[in-house]
């Protein structure tokens, strides 16, 4: 990324790291309500047991999903730092300001995107 777009880089950094920190509040938050049903004395049925479980693999699919969307950005923010941001990791190309200020932890180019995505989405066929 070129030095005309300091501003923009300064406004997408900013953007990566209010996500970032409203992530860890709610990955905070999750972690203090799963601590808190935890210390819930025992109680209930096999019913209630199985009630809890579903909401405790709702939650660890969450967690699992903020903490790649947090690695994400850390990434995002390290590539920041070393002036490779804004690159397509793949083909080296500008992904484009649009993309980034849609998604600013993109690290492809929308082409190279949608050819990573296919060949998962192949593999896992
Ligand atoms: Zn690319």
């Amino acid at each position: 990324m070129d030095t005309s777009t300091n501003s923009q880089l300064a406004s997408l950094r900013q953007s990566l790291e209010s996500r970032l920190s409203a992530l860890q509040a709610e990955l905070l938050a999750a972690q203090r309500a799963r601590g808190a049903a935890q210390d819930e004395p025992e109680a209930g049925d096999t019913k209630d047991l199985a009630d809890r479980l579903q909401h405790d693999e709702l939650d660890e699919a969450q967690v699992h999903r903020e903490l790649g969307a947090m690695a994400a950005i850390e990434a995002a923010l390290r590539r920041v730092d070393d002036g490779s941001y804004g690159d397509c990791i793949d083909c080296g190309e500008p992904v484009g300001l649009a993309r980034l200020q849609l998604l600013p932890a993109a690290s492809r180019c929308a082409a190279c995107q949608g050819l990573h995505e296919s060949r998962w989405s192949r593999r896992s066929e």
